[in-house]
């Protein structure tokens, strides 16, 4: 299969919703102003949505995998109803600090370590190197350098330690970077 899609990939808590610590609940999901408009715009001009995010708040027996299907379940529908399609969700559930003893391992698939995006990029026929990585931690970023994506932006507060250049996901989407990025490649 010849790779011809490029993705935006995103983290999801601090870039999609809130990160208010370990989401595993709906009534905790909140979106954060602007991301829907901003993925929308993302979609046309030509953006596969991919979803990585470690959760491991099931490993560590704050939750379980069925309240995180219920959760991201929630966030397909919010997001549908304002026009935003994901064609992937990918979540780590491991951390070798776990409880849940199927889960108490060091994995590949936990960020900074690559493994969800190359299986996105496997499923989806993503060429990794015209895609982008967003997210809000340097971990983030690391595992997209690890996937091979071309394009990697840290978000959030201007005063944070990492220098973050954006400070939400509509912020980095609405930039003369970002559209010179969607034109070019
Ligand atoms: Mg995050
Ligand atoms: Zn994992």
């Amino acid at each position: 299969m010849i790779a011809t899609e490029r993705a935006l990939f995103l983290d999801r808590d601090g870039v999609l919703n809130f990160d208010s610590g370990y989401v595993g609940t709906i009534d905790r999901f909140e979106i954060i102003p602007g991301v829907a408009d901003a993925l929308v715009k993302a979609m046309r001009l030509g953006y596969r949505l991919i979803v990585v995010t470690n959760q491991s708040g099931i490993a560590r027996g704050y939750y379980t995998a069925a309240d995180y299907v219920r959760v991201e379940r929630h966030m397909v529908a919010v997001f549908a109803a304002l026009g935003v399609q994901f064609t992937g969700i990918y979540h780590c559930p491991h951390h070798p600090d776990g409880v849940v003893p199927d889960l108490a391992f060091a994995c590949d698939c936990r960020k900074p370590g690559p493994g969800l995006l190359l299986q996105a990029c496997a499923d989806h026929a993503i060429d990794p190197l015209r895609s982008i990585m967003v997210g809000d931690r340097p971990s983030d970023l690391a595992a997209g350098k690890a996937a091979g994506v071309g394009h990697r932006f840290l978000i959030g507060k201007p005063t944070s330690a990492e220098g973050a250049a954006f400070v939400s996901l509509a912020d980095l989407i609405d930039s003369a970077t970002f559209e010179a990025m969607a034109r070019s490649a």
